[in-house]
């Protein structure tokens, strides 16, 4: 289906010494003879895949010509191999490997496959394709892999991909100028992924044929599935190059053991994420920056300006270190410096966008690595960056702001809560974002809600104050002189930053703050509670977050008026009217119930039969629950004075059974419990009691005539 139309072909008839000999050979025959270098469709019909052919609106001609076929047919060439550029390339092979071309059938393939795949990666990576373990990524990887190893099979000694990559780029520069400017970058992803690869390869080749002489000895044919995942799993052999390899020799592989122990693993690797937890800020398995060169280090230059510019030293991946990050990639990226803060002490990190002219890359969060590295986590939203790139930094000034607005609300909050409460408050914990704030503080008991009053008064007294905030960075003594106030269990390099907000706060601290408490706007507190003995936890919202706070309370409060059909301001008078109304509903029904009830005893009390003596009613009333079941036991108990009752009541197919007995019916040797076990069985139930009362419930209410036969049996074998 799709558009369609006549088609031209162009075949160049090489001459007889490329054709098979056959009497029939002719044009399209599968030999070498006859060559299709141009083709042209005349695109004029629409098939709507049933066979129907319309008139396209817009009739086109499309057209193609095979370059490098033309240049076989215009060199004379006698392959694709054999033109002058793919010439120069595998030229360069034979070279590196000291081997001639047209010698030997397998030594000419290894050179050919070499010479096709870094022609084809090396463009793949100027398109910014980079070595991964998924999609196109894992092609290129692939492609690299097979061709290191057809290098060892033809005595490639050392690395040659970035070597014969810029024969590439020499021979197609010309037509493909982004070779040549990509050219360092294009090496320096060659290198590092042959790097890795030869790593492993040669132990790999060596366990692979211990692995070929084990099946020789069994007289096994196939490879088993573990086998080959071990080879790609700790060798780095994708399986295509273990069956390649293993076909040679006329041996298989089990790829479905294959597929399953890769499952397996993944599966294995998730579950240990569970048991081992991941990185306690970020959620993430963060074993990649366990790779990255100790030596590297991030200045933080954030303090006092959004935007830095700086020079990429490290990129990684998910799961490696990479030279290059491309368009919808997620990783990491480290910077010589950066104006991005790391969450620390409580603060949430900052956000925003690593950019140059030809890329950008959408930070989501920051954090701080091991050995001073500041790591920027997040997506490669568009083009590309390589290691050693220059880029500019640029920190989200919303998302700064509002974190630095509660960040300095909570310096407040401290000083107000020693003042308030004493100076045995001291900070047990933070944890402030752009949406609220949570301070933990020693202290032995819940605060009354004056005190909280107080406290807040308090805090927004000093942000209506605009007290100007001021940093200083002091060598520890002076530091400690001020009188500023360090964190508890805290450890301090010989200089620390101290943040003052006039006399009433001095803290030791190095997050971002706003540059007068007047920034802070208004402050509430939400929540008191206890979190370990003797620790306090208040949860707190200032600006931005506490206006959110005050639309939303609103807007339930008007959902709640509206569904009350009242005025918000009427609400409460409105809920205690309804509250009324259901009381009185409620005691209304609960006297139409008992009516019911007792309607539905008739005249059971005629219905006294005397036993050795003993009076006793057993009857069966309709659609009563056990509460009013007892009611009604009491009612006809009264009735009789002296004596047992038993009464059954069938609601909604289920049973319920009752039975009580006076004090005079006691002492002749009435008991009802032992009744009602006695004669539960007969409704598909069972239950007991005590002597004077016992209740049951059942499930067949065919049964209730019987078991009330049975009650005056069971009564008449009671009484002494
Ligand atoms: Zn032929
Ligand atoms: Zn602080």
């Amino acid at each position: 289906s799709g558009p369609c139309g006549p088609c031209s072909e162009i075949y160049y008839d090489r001459g007889e010494k490329y054709g098979c000999g056959k009497p029939d050979c002719h044009v399209g025959c599968d030999c070498d003879r006859f060559c299709e270098v141009w083709n042209i469709v005349f695109s004029q019909f629409n098939n709507d895949g049933k066979g129907n052919y319309t008139d396209l609106e817009h009739k086109n001609i499309d057209t193609g010509m095979g370059l490098e076929r033309l240049a076989m047919v215009v060199q004379d060439a006698d392959s694709l191999y054999s033109i002058d550029t793919n010439r120069a390339l595998l030229d360069r092979v034979c070279t590196l490997s000291g081997k001639e071309y047209n010698h030997d059938a397998l030594t000419d393939m290894s050179l050919r496959i070499i010479a096709d795949h870094i022609k084809s990666c090396t463009f793949m990576i100027s398109d910014g394709i980079m070595p991964s373990n998924e999609g196109r990524g894992y092609v290129l990887r692939r492609l690299l892999r097979r061709a290191a190893r057809h290098g060892r099979k033809i005595d490639i000694e050392g690395k040659f991909m970035a070597d014969l990559a810029s024969t590439v780029i020499e021979l197609c520069k010309d037509g493909y100028p982004e070779l040549d400017e990509k050219k360092a970058m294009i090496f320096r992803v060659l290198s590092s992924e042959e790097d890795k690869f030869n790593r492993t390869i040669d132990q790999g080749l060596q366990i692979l044929s211990d692995m070929e002489d084990e099946m020789n000895t069994k007289g096994e044919k196939v490879l088993g599935g573990e086998a080959a995942f071990k080879l790609y799993d700790t060798y780095g052999f994708p399986i295509d190059l273990t069956r390649e390899i293993l076909e040679e020799k006329g041996f298989g592989i089990d790829e479905e053991g294959f597929e399953k122990a890769m499952t397996a693993q993944r599966e294995k690797a998730r579950e240990d994420r569970k048991l081992h937890g991941t990185h306690s800020l970020t959620g993430r398995d963060d074993s990649v920056y366990d790779q990255i060169d100790p030596a590297l280090t991030t200045a933080f230059v954030g303090y006092d300006t959004l935007t830095a510019d700086s020079v990429i030293t490290c990129l990684t991946t998910e799961d490696e270190i990479v030279e290059a990050l491309t368009d919808g990639q997620k990783g990491t990226i480290i910077t010589e410096e950066t104006p991005f803060y790391g969450t620390m002490g409580g603060q949430q990190a900052d956000t925003g966008v690593i950019s140059t002219e030809k890329g950008e890359f959408r930070v989501e969060d920051t954090i701080h690595l091991q050995g001073g590295k500041v790591g920027h986590v997040g997506t490669m939203v568009s083009g590309m960056f390589s290691v050693g790139e220059k880029v500019t930094l640029t920190v989200d000034k919303e998302n700064r702001a509002l974190t630095a607005r509660n960040h300095s609300a909570t310096h407040l909050l401290h000083a107000a809560l020693q003042e308030v409460l004493g100076s045995h408050v001291e900070q047990a914990g933070s944890l402030v974002n752009r949406d609220h704030l949570r301070f933990d503080f020693t202290h032995f008991e819940a605060m009354t809600a004056e005190e909280l009053a107080k406290v807040e008064q308090l805090v927004n007294e000093k942000i209506a104050e605009s007290i100007a905030v001021v940093t200083e960075v002091l060598p520890i003594e002076e530091a400690r002189k001020t009188g500023a106030v360090a964190q508890f269990g805290e450890k301090y390099g010989a200089e620390v930053r101290v943040v003052e907000m006039g006399e009433f706060s001095k803290e030791f601290c190095g997050g971002t703050h706003v540059k007068n408490t007047g920034d802070i706007a208004f402050f509430h507190i939400l929540s008191e509670s206890g979190i370990a003995a003797g620790v306090r936890r208040i949860e707190a919202l200032t600006s931005a977050g506490l206006m959110e706070y005050y639309r939303n309370t609103e807007k339930k409060l008007q959902e709640a008026a509206s569904i009350a059909k009242a005025a918000p301001s009427e609400l409460n008078n409105r809920i205690l009217a309804l509250q009324e109304e259901i009381k009185a509903l409620n005691s209304e029904n609960q006297k139409l119930k008992s009516q019911l009830a007792n309607q539905s005893l008739g005249n059971a009390a005629d219905e006294v039969q005397e036993i050795k003596g003993v009076k006793l009613i057993a009857t069966a009333v309709k659609d009563v629950e056990m509460n009013e079941l007892r009611n009604l036991g009491d009612e006809l108990r009264t009735q009789i004075g002296e004596g047992v009752v038993v009464i059954a009541s069938e609601k909604d197919g289920k049973v319920s059974l009752m039975a009580a007995a006076t004090e005079e019916a006691m002492k002749k040797g009435a008991h009802a419990g032992n009744l009602i076990k006695a004669i539960a069985g007969l409704v598909g139930g069972g239950g007991g009691g005590r002597p004077n009362m016992a209740q049951a419930g059942g499930k067949n209410p065919a049964g209730i005539p019987q078991a009330l036969e049975k009650a005056a049996e069971v009564l008449a074998e009671q009484i002494k």
